[in-house]
């Protein structure tokens, strides 16, 4: 299956010049979204994950069906606040500004192997930070895994060291 047949492209979302690659339309498709979840954990399998690491919001999408496929838990990784327990944050640089995420404390065991997943990877910014918090905690990040890469953002840069898949480049 072709999956990039099923990515929409938005022209000038969420501002002008951007063109927003929109993944609900795999997700509407029960056959597309499963051939993409499959593929994640045919993945998943391989770099042998233990527990799925997922930033917000739909990190939770592409990461939750396959942490139940697997039968493995999954620990979401939240914006500051949203979690009710003890957390840990990590900062990390935005285009503009900056941004916290946060993670339980307790969400991953030392030396468990963790996949990270989320929909798309541009400047790796936001698995950057996700990554810092997996190893504060203690966990091996074994993979990193996206439905989209956008390849001429060079978000791998980031990632040196550590195995990364994406199903769909642009
Ligand atoms: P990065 O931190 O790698 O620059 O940006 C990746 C994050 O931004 C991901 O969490 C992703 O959900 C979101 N993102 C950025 N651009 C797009 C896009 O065109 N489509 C989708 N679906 N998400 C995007």
């Amino acid at each position: 299956m072709d999956l990039k047949e099923y990515v929409t492209i938005v022209e000038d979302y969420p501002k002008e010049g951007i063109r927003f690659k929109d993944i609900t339309t795999i997700m509407d498709k029960g056959e597309v979204y499963k051939y993409a979840t499959d593929e994640i954990v045919k993945y998943a399998k391989e770099v042998g994950a233990e527990i799925i690491v997922g930033p917000e919001a739909r990190g939770f999408i592409i990461g939750c069906p396959v942490a139940y496929a697997l039968e493995v838990g999954f620990a979401p990784v939240r914006k500051p606040g949203k979690l009710p327990r003890e957390t840990i944050a990590v900062e990390y640089d935005l285009e503009y500004g900056k941004d916290t995420l946060t993670i339980h404390k307790d969400a991953i065991k030392p030396g468990q192997r963790v996949l990270i997943v989320d929909d798309l990877l541009a400047t790796g910014g936001t698995v950057e930070a996700t990554v810092k918090l997996v190893e504060q905690l203690g966990g091996v990040v074994a993979g990193c895994a996206f439905l989209i890469e956008l390849s001429y953002l060079n978000g791998r840069d980031r990632l040196k060291g550590y195995d990364v898949t994406a199903l769909v480049q642009y």
